[in-house]
């Protein structure tokens, strides 16, 4: 296997591109997992480690762009990630256990699109978009654009994402993360990413998304209009739940039942929202 430090993402993607059976190595954290395991053999790996550019954080009138070698640690004490926003930074201060959120960066979760983690999924609540860079110059898609399936991102040979801009969103909104888990520090059964904005007792803004019950995170437009404009009493989160419960596609595994991760949806929909509602103050 050859290995390559560039020092430019210019040069990273032409070795990327020039090579068959070639992958990027952000953090490690699952990469190298894999191959120890013996599921992937790489002909070449290309660090990004000293690509610089990957590693800057850059405020914009748009939001906060956050270079892909960020590792999650550094996400969750990002105090600019605030408003609606911090849906991104309460799901890094979250996720996993301290050594992987020191290891693991955002750009790695993206790419890795495991449907059982939880940035995609605080990503798309956040309306995220990626920037990535390739042979043809760069692109920016928005985050569901470039999480396409179990594993599988729509990235082509020799790009790269490079960063990832999480935008303002809504203003006086606020975002959160919810995990539920069998032990701390283990993958959630389920997770839900929301943002969310009330008038006094109304909801005026909701964005909710649910992870690991599907292969892709899981956002249904009717279920945030269910909760849009109502006082999130029970009957109203137990619809909205319902609506995302039945769009759901959870495989049966050791965190749990698809049937077990579909009843857990609405009730962790319940806590989520009642945790934002404190955050906002309401
Ligand atoms: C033991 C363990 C427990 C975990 N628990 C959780 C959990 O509870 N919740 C959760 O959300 N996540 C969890 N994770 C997943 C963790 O979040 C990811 O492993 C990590 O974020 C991936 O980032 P990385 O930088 O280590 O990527 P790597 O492992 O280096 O790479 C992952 C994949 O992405 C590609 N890649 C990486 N960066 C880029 C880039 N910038 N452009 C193009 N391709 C790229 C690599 O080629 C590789 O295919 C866990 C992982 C482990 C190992």
């Amino acid at each position: 296997m050859r290995y390559a430090e560039p020092e430019t993402v210019e040069e990273g993607v032409t070795l990327l591109a020039s090579t068959e059976h070639s992958r990027c190595i952000a953090g490690g954290a699952t990469l190298v997992a894999m191959m120890n395991a013996g599921h992937i053999a790489p002909a070449m790996l290309v660090s990004l480690h000293r690509m610089r550019e990957l590693f800057t954080l850059t405020e914009s009138a748009e939001g906060l762009w956050i270079g892909a070698m960020t590792p999650h640690r550094v996400v969750a004490a990002e105090t600019r990630l605030r408003g609606s926003m911090g849906v991104v930074r309460s799901a890094a201060g979250q996720l996993a256990h301290p050594s992987i959120r020191n290891m693991g960066t955002i750009g790695g979760s993206v790419c890795l699109a495991d449907p059982s983690t939880e940035m995609p999924v605080a990503l798309v609540a956040a309306s995220a978009r990626v920037e990535i860079a390739g042979p043809n110059g760069r692109r920016i898609v928005p985050i569901e654009d470039a999480l396409v399936d179990r594993f599988k991102t729509s990235l082509g040979r020799g790009e790269i994402v490079t960063r990832i801009l999480i935008p303002r969103g809504v203003e006086g909104a606020v975002g959160h993360h919810l995990r539920f888990s069998r032990v701390a520090g283990d993958y959630p059964t389920v997770s839900i990413s929301l943002t969310l904005s009330m008038q006094g007792d109304r909801c005026v803004h909701a964005r909710v998304v649910v992870g690991s019950c599907g292969p892709v995170p899981l956002h249904v437009t009717a279920a945030d209009q269910r909760l849009i404009h109502s006082v999130l009493g029970e009957d109203d989160v137990a619809a909205a739940g319902q609506l995302l419960a039945s769009a759901a596609s959870p495989l049966d595994d050791v965190r749990g039942s698809a049937e077990y991760r579909r009843m857990l949806i609405p009730r962790l929909l319940g806590r989520a929202l009642s945790q934002a509602r404190e955050l906002a103050h309401v």
